[in-house]
């Protein structure tokens, strides 16, 4: 661990004015609330604002939700048709948290950087395959 660079002293990070710099002043009760809403709401707007692929799945997941509230029979086979379309834009901001996280480190390439955003968009496939084998299983399967 010796060769592991140390990291910059948090005092010279830039850092959100307002925000908290230890644990020992972190914010509590509502103000974390607040605060955790806030990040959310940036979150939120900038994958929509930024990526072009959480779009088009907000606009799938938009149509298809009610779809799979409209085929399922029960509350369990509506859960499940619905529940992985939610998953869809989860995996994809996590996707664009890890491509902005990357994107930070620096433009130069790197085999890491590409691996970390291939491994990403792995993960939304995935998210897809399992979207699609759901909603077969139950269609298919009653
Ligand atoms: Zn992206």
């Amino acid at each position: 661990m010796s060769d592991v660079p140390n990291r910059e002293p948090a005092a010279r990070l830039p850092y959100p004015a307002g925000l908290p710099r230890t644990a020992h002043d972190k914010p509590v009760g509502l103000r974390r609330i607040a605060l955790a809403f806030g990040a959310t709401s940036r979150g939120l707007a900038g994958a929509f604002r930024n990526e072009a692929a959480f779009r088009q799945e907000l606009a799938v997941a938009v149509a298809v939700i009610p779809l799979g509230l409209w085929l399922g029979r029960t509350g369990m086979e509506r859960a499940l048709l619905v529940a992985p379309l939610l998953n869809i834009l989860i995996v994809e901001l996590l996707n664009s948290a890890v491509e902005a996280a990357v994107d930070r480190i620096g433009s130069e390439r790197h085999e890491l950087s590409g691996l970390a955003k291939d491994l990403g968009s792995a993960a939304v496939f995935v998210s897809f395959v399992l979207a699609g084998t759901v909603w077969l299983l139950v269609l298919l399967g009653r």
